[in-house]
């Protein structure tokens, strides 16, 4: 039993292969977690680099909260089980599972205890004599299994076990391992490539492509909200049907136009979360062949091709555009009369519609927009925001007239300042009709003020207001001075010299070497971390920003303007910064990696 912790880890092979990209994740304790993606995503060496059988390039990995990079594998209490099974031929059932323990000068009948346990579980109790050769496939995975679970491991690691069984056996190792899993409660991690296999399997699934997570959720969470298109192909038989088309809004409702002759209407409601700037674009929706349906009202569409599965069927069609022809795979019950050639009429279920960003291929409807633009008015320093004015913030202070706003969907605080008219609310969200448009913000509050310092104000297409930003990034050097047992090391950023966090500092060694002296890295914490104090990093005000709640201060750092909480009275105009090393990270900007 263990729970596991990958932080920022990387793998570049010597041969420049990047193949795991700052993959993160905390596994809980007897949690079943399935690594899934095509071949060469980078799921092995992942697995691979908790076991110990591959170094990590770069980042933390932690077992039972104990860090374990350098620990060798078999110390990790770890147990391995491979797709080639890689037992011993010549050795019988029986000593191809006690082996691992003799080896580790275990006493005899312990031993015989711990392999009879296992070899009933796995009910091969009867084979114990037999020489691997004399076995199927199925049971000679079984011992395998047997040979790894003796040893009770914190955590079992599995890389495509199953994938040299036939389709029967495989099916029915699944369940075999499913069930050894509830028995054991012990932490598994599962590598395949299959995504029935994954969906079947994982209490938790890491969708991965070309060593990038895509997405980590539990296998619901992955069909009903898949993060991109890639995901929402990648899980799922038959696969999600994809069509490019333009979004057009009239009103309350929402018109689907494949071209100008083929449209379907949906109501605006079904998709009231998309961001606005989406409308009369082109966008790419995807919907599950079980979520087609035949409609008086949908697109025409002429059946191809129909596969009976006994309980259902798929039903394989072509919808003709005007300049085109698209397919389309649709499910329907296995006595629904339907034949080759028919003419059928094809709908969405729309409570059940994906559609994606062309571009960048992100669901863009599982989110909530990150932020609106909204031309309005300013007049007397106060602003006309859904339907009521309300007061500009000291700091500001603009002529009147029209001014476009972009409004983070985060950037509604505690306050009284906004009466809003609440459409709908679901866990941290509200839903606000405003014009015809839907507006989601996050919040827990139930007053409101608007955050000023998160707008961005424009007027005749000039920026006038740039939102202060949370994130700030600091550039400096590890240094060291004195030689020997006097060596002395330290942080410099922006040219002043800050005591180290050792800890940091040898995270940036082990992944760097000695290279870390060399080169310039990129400090990266957030506004609240970095702290007005005696001594630091040193800064000249400005001036002082006063947006109601919260007091900022314009600051130069060596020549550059940032903006920091004003957190005491200030007395003199330089100041000094303390930086939390804690919650700093620090990359490598040659790299772009996370260092430390
Ligand atoms: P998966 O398990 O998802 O099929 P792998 O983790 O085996 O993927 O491989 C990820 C990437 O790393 C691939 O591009 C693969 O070619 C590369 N790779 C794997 N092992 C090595 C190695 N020892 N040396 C160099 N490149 C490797």
């Amino acid at each position: 039993m263990a729970n596991l912790k990958l932080h920022h880890i990387y793998k570049v092979y010597p041969n420049g292969v990047k193949a795991v990209n700052d993959f993160n994740i905390d596994i809980n304790d007897n949690e079943f977690i399935v690594f899934v993606g095509p071949s060469g995503c980078g799921k092995s060496t992942t697995l691979r680099m908790i076991a110990g059988l591959e170094e990590i390039s770069s980042g933390d990995l932690f077992i039972d909260d104990k860090l374990v990079n350098d620990l060798e594998p078999k110390d990790r209490d770890i147990a391995f089980v491979f797709q080639n099974y890689a037992l011993y031929p010549h050795m019988t059932v029986y000593d191809n599972m006690a082996y691992g323990l003799k080896n580790r000068k275990m006493p005899k009948d312990e031993i015989a205890k711990k392999v009879l346990a296992a070899a009933e579980m796995l009910d091969i109790k009867e084979y114990l004599d037999r020489l691997p050769k004399e076995m199927s496939g199925g049971q000679r995975q079984r011992v395998a299994l047997g040979r790894a679970l003796v040893r009770d491991p914190k955590v079992f690691l599995l890389d495509e076990p199953l994938s040299n069984l036939d389709a029967k056996l495989r099916t029915q190792m699944r369940s075999e391992i499913t069930k050894l899993h509830n028995k054991i409660k012990t932490t598994f991690i599962y590598v395949t490539h299959d995504q029935v296999e994954a969906m079947t399997m994982g209490t938790r699934i890491v969708v991965m492509k070309d060593g990038y997570i895509q997405q980590i959720d539990s296998p619901m969470a992955l069909y009903n909200k898949p993060i991109n298109k890639f995901v929402a192909g990648f899980i799922g038989t038959p696969q999600m049907n994809f069509y490019n088309v333009k979004l057009l809004k009239e009103k309350d409702n929402i018109i689907l136009a494949f071209d100008e002759e083929n449209k379907l209407s949906i109501s605006y409601l079904d998709v009231a979360k998309l961001d606005h700037s989406y409308f009369n674009q082109e966008v790419t929706i995807g919907i599950r062949p079980e979520h087609v349906i035949l409609s008086s009202n949908g697109l025409p569409a002429t059946v191809t091709l129909i596969e009976q599965l006994g309980t259902e069927s798929i039903v394989y069609a072509d919808i003709k555009l005007t300049d085109k022809i698209v397919s389309i795979t649709l499910k329907v019950p296995f006595d629904y009369p339907i034949k080759l050639n028919d003419e059928i009429k094809v709908s969405f279920d729309t409570a059940h519609l994906h559609i994606f960003d062309k571009e960048t291929t992100q669901s863009i409807l599982i989110d909530i927009p990150t932020q609106y633009e909204i031309t309005t008015t300013i007049t007397n320093n106060t602003i006309s925001l859904f339907n009521q004015t309300i007061k500009l913030p000291k700091c500001l202070n603009f002529d009147d007239g029209e001014y476009k706003l972009i409004i983070p969907s985060t950037s509604l605080t505690k306050g009284n300042d906004l009466s809003l008219l609440i459409d709908n609310k679901e866990e941290n969200i509200i839903r606000v009709k405003h014009n015809d448009y839907y507006y989601h913000f996050k919040t827990n509050e139930t007053k409101y003020s608007l955050q000023f310092e998160k707008l961005t104000i424009i007027k005749d297409d000039k920026i006038i207001h740039n939102p202060i930003n949370d994130e700030i990034e600091l550039l400096g050097y590890i240094r060291k001075e004195g030689k020997g047992k006097n060596t002395n090391y330290f942080f410099e950023i922006e040219n002043d010299k800050l005591n180290p966090d050792y800890d940091k500092i040898q995270k940036v060694a082990l992944t760097d070497g000695i290279d870390c002296h060399k080169h310039q890295y990129i400090f990266k914490t957030n506004i609240n971390n970095l702290i007005i104090s005696n001594e630091g990093i040193k800064a000249s005000i400005i001036k002082e920003l006063n947006y109601n709640d919260t007091i900022y201060l314009e600051v130069l750092i060596n020549d550059k303007t940032y903006h920091i909480k004003k957190t005491t009275d200030i007395t003199t105009n330089e100041i000094y910064l303390s930086l939390d090393f804690n919650k700093t990270s620090i990359v490598n900007p040659n790299t772009n990696i996370i260092v430390a």
